[in-house]
């Protein structure tokens, strides 16, 4: 037994249209140093790869080194675990399929793990978060867009490509539906992402001559339209009821396929808290199958915001098969 050898480190990265953030994590989940940069610094894959790897070289060297670490695991939009690529992602400033898994390993000689960041944040609560112990889950994460991942008997299910979960794309208004990023219209997303909301307060403003504190907002945002909720705006408050009964709907449907013990809500529109929560779990009581009813547990994030997307990464890594050059 060679314990000096042992390998207990992980790094984790998350790359969004923002930043892509880096972090080394050990078997706890605890992170132990972490960084990140601008993503759009690096116009082409290839500079990409060499400014991220570089990174993490430095990090890792700075912080115990290259031998305790076992892989990498990556997280990032439009990315499949199946195929190690980034495929078409619309917020990146590269296009077509990026094979970031092999580009990676080829140049750390780590065994490289890619995910998206519904897959990769789903890992993370299971590993790490409110999923803890269980085998049957649905994790969302609702941002910008909403995405999605189930797990079955323990396992992801990720469907032949790797995309199985796009969940904010499934159609709730069929017929003349707020136009969607993907191409389609009535998209679920369309109804509770940021900017769904935000559409929404618009309409519901222009809809009536109520007054509304929102109207005098200068930054309508989800943010703000909660602050409104809070001072009994009562048109803000319309606002998220009407999100949150699609969403339960949705949901609810979600449920009646997997039949999940619990689904868990991640990102930063539950920030909303009641105004959000309570409408989605009444719709999703409401519509769902009555033998699943008190029985799917609606669940919040216990990790930190900030943490989650890397934690999740880091969930991956150790995920994928151990991969050394100097073995
Ligand atoms: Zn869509």
């Amino acid at each position: 037994m060679n314990l000096v050898n042992q390998k207990t480190r992980v790094v984790g990265v998350d790359i969004s249209s923002d930043f892509t953030t880096y972090a080394l994590v050990d078997v706890r989940g605890n992170i132990l140093a972490k960084d990140e940069f601008p993503t759009a610094e690096c116009p082409t894959v290839a500079s990409f790869v060499n400014r991220l790897c570089e990174s993490i070289v430095k990090l890792v060297e700075a912080n115990g080194g290259y031998e305790t670490v076992r892989s990498v695991g990556v997280s990032s939009p439009s990315a499949s675990f199946v195929t190690g690529s980034i495929e078409h992602a619309a917020n990146l400033p590269w296009k077509g399929i990026v094979p970031l898994a092999a580009m990676m390993r080829d140049q750390l000689g780590l065994a490289v793990g890619v995910a998206n960041d519904a897959h990769a944040t789903a890992l993370g609560e299971s590993v790490y978060g409110s999923a803890h112990g269980m085998k049957n889950y649905i994790v969302i994460h609702l941002g910008t867009g909403l995405g999605s991942c189930f797990f079955s008997e323990g396992r992801e299910h990720l469907g032949k490509n790797g995309y199985a979960g796009e969940f904010g794309h499934i159609c709730m208004v069929p017929e003349g539906g707020r136009q969607c990023g993907c191409g389609h219209t009535g998209c679920l997303e369309t109804y509770v992402n940021n900017k769904g909301i935000i559409q929404t307060a618009r309409e519901m403003m222009a809809a009536s001559d109520e007054p509304s504190l929102m109207r005098s907002l200068d930054d309508l945002s989800p943010r703000t339209i909660v602050e409104c909720c809070e001072q009994g705006d009562k048109m803000a408050q319309e606002v998220f009821r009407y999100t949150g009964k699609i969403l339960g709907w949705g949901l609810a449907n979600y449920a009646c396929i997997v039949s999940p013990e619990a689904i868990v809500l991640t990102g930063g529109i539950f920030k909303a808290g009641k105004w959000l929560l309570e409408p989605t779990q009444e719709a999703f009581e409401k519509h769902i199958f009555h033998n699943m009813q008190g029985r799917v547990k609606l669940l919040l994030s216990t990790l930190e915001t900030s943490d989650r997307e890397v934690l999740g990464a880091s969930a991956l890594a150790w995920d994928v098969e151990e991969y050394s050059l100097f073995k």
